[in-house]
């Protein structure tokens, strides 16, 4: 009997034991065939991104990361717009020559139409005052037409020039006397004293004062110095991003107001201290030409130089007049040298208007010579003023 019960007391331990086993062996099994897998309630956020400030400007991100794997993360970096490549423009010398078809174009209509009067048989009275006319007409101006006619009659009747070449070498010369051979009229960049040469442009609004100014810092690089801009022209928003954007192509910085309507004097003096700091050769500094009322533009103007006289000397103001304005353009220079000393002319679009005299009017004007021509749109259309090649390519005819 109790061996009966010790084998039955066997069995049952047995039995349990087997069914235990099993048991355990189904319970383990499938975590064995999910090795390999992180389990569920351990599951770890991504490789975190390395960037401290991304976490800080979308921390809801970060933690919902911890909770749910996403399979793409949102982009690390903003896209940059990608840097302006920085361009090599050509050096100013030699850019009339190469720009002379488009001043033969606007230009020799005049000097074909001159050289034709010229060459008649007879030159009687009438014939001469046909060519004063038409010198008035390219606003060459009253006086210096009448003298031009008088030096010719004169040469014509003692030479007793004739042919058609002869005429020509005749009226040449007597352009370029008029015009001013031995004028000075470099640009002066040059550094001095340890300063930047501060370089102001002034002129009505519309002549083409910025672009100039984008011009001609194109061609101050290109003759290899190092240039700064100021956007002193606080009146017109649009003025200093036309202006940076310039800068921009040919890797030049430009100052510009933190404002709209900020102080000109104040941008164009911190664009002369830091042209200073940064031992530029030149400061540009583009100013408003607003011709509204006199004394506004004479007070804004003055104080302009006069501030940046505190820093470097202005070695140059130059005014920038629209050949195609004739005399209104001859009343604007009058009222700008008035306000500041004017040490050269920028004569723009002369690319567009026969009326090429203006240089020889307005010379005459103020006392100051034509120092740049602009003779097109593009971002080197801007040419030292050279009066033979000038001459020449009105004569070209
Ligand atoms: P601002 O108001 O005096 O600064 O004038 P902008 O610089 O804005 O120029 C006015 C317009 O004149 C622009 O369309 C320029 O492209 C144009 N311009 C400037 N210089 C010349 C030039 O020499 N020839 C031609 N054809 N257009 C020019």
């Amino acid at each position: 009997m109790e061996t009966l019960i010790l084998i039955i007391v066997l069995a049952v331990f047995f039995f349990v034991a087997v069914v235990a086993g099993t048991g355990w062996l189904l319970l383990v099994r499938p975590r064995r065939l999910r090795r390999g897998q992180p389990p569920a309630e351990v599951v770890s956020p991504p490789e975190a991104p390395a960037e401290p400030e991304l976490r800080t400007q979308r921390p809801e991100a970060a933690e919902s990361a911890q909770a749910v794997i996403t399979p793409t993360a949102p982009p690390r970096v903003p896209a940059q717009p990608p840097a302006p490549e920085i361009e090599k423009p050509p050096p100013s010398a030699g850019r009339l020559v190469r720009l002379r078809d488009r001043l033969s174009r606007s230009q020799s209509s005049v000097g074909s139409v001159l050289l034709g009067l010229l060459s008649r048989d007879r030159l009687d009275d009438d014939t001469w005052d046909e060519i004063e006319e038409v010198l008035i007409t390219a606003d060459v101006g009253v006086v210096p037409a009448r003298q031009i006619v008088d030096d010719l009659r004169t040469k014509v009747k003692v030479l007793g020039v004739r042919g058609v070449d002869e005429v020509r070498a005749l009226l040449r010369t007597e352009l370029i006397t008029q015009i001013g051979e031995d004028m000075d009229r470099t640009v002066h960049t040059d550094r001095r004293e340890g300063l930047p040469a501060v370089v102001l442009m002034v002129g009505v609004n519309g002549t083409g004062k910025t672009t100039t100014a984008g011009k001609l810092a194109r061609a101050l690089v290109g003759d290899g110095k190092t240039v700064l801009l100021g956007a002193a022209d606080t009146f017109r928003a649009a003025a200093a991003d036309q202006l940076q954007t310039w800068g921009e192509r040919v890797g030049a910085r430009t100052v510009r107001a933190d404002r709209d309507e900020a102080d000109p004097a104040s941008v164009a003096f911190d664009a002369v201290r830091e042209g200073t700091e940064l031992k530029v050769d030149v400061v540009l500094v583009d100013t408003a030409g607003r011709l509204h009322t006199k004394t506004g533009l004479m007070d804004e103007l003055g104080k302009v130089k006069r501030v940046i006289e505190r820093r470097a000397p202005v070695e140059e103001v130059l005014l920038v007049l629209d050949a195609t304005t004739g005399q209104n353009g001859l009343r604007q220079a009058r009222v700008f040298a008035e306000v500041v000393d004017i040490t050269g002319i920028v004569l723009t679009k002369l690319d567009g208007t026969a009326k090429g005299g203006i240089v020889i009017a307005v010379q005459r004007e103020l006392g100051v010579p034509v120092k740049l021509v602009g003779l097109g749109e593009g971002p080197d259309d801007l040419a030292p003023f050279d009066p033979a090649t000038f001459v020449d390519a009105i004569l070209a005819a």
